[in-house]
């Protein structure tokens, strides 16, 4: 996708309605069009990135620093009880716009989001030969 395709730098250049909760030089908040609960918001870079991983690290550490201020907005405004903040990186993990974003979603005891959490155990080993790759590839 390119940055002239983009649905969010569209966002951030005003050139399309977005019901916005917070702005300033370096972020962008609004309303998700396709809410899993009443308030759930997005918090952009107004940089076009695709992934996490793709963001210098002053950009992910000033759009990380405003996660915080936004919630607790949200949160207050609705009434919410607790928040996922959720990220989608790449098709496989559910990514479809690819500018990005972390979800910010107000949940309730009972509200039935993620209900599916597949977690399992790990074999013998596995555990610290995956931490070992992992730190390899740092
Ligand atoms: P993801 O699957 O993580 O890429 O999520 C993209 C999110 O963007 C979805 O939850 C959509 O509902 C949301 N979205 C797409 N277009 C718009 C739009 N024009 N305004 C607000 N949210 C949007
Ligand atoms: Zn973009």
């Amino acid at each position: 996708m390119s940055q002239d395709e983009c649905i969010f730098c569209k966002m951030v250049a005003d050139s399309i309605p977005t019901a916005k909760v917070y702005e300033d030089d370096v972020v962008l908040a609004f309303l998700d069009i396709g809410p899993l609960s009443d308030g759930h918001t997005l918090l952009i870079p107004k940089q076009h990135y695709t992934r996490i991983g793709d963001c210098p690290e002053d950009v992910l550490a000033a759009f990380c620093a405003r996660l915080g201020k936004v919630a607790r907005a949200v949160v207050a405004a609705v009434g919410a009880e607790g928040y996922n903040i959720l990220g989608n990186n790449g098709r496989s993990a559910g990514q479809l716009v690819e500018h990005v974003h972390f979800h910010i979603i107000p949940r309730r005891t009972g509200d039935g989001i993620f209900t599916n959490w597949p977690a399992y155990r790990y074999p013998q080993g596995r555990i610290e030969a995956l931490a070992a790759k992992i730190r390899e590839n740092l």
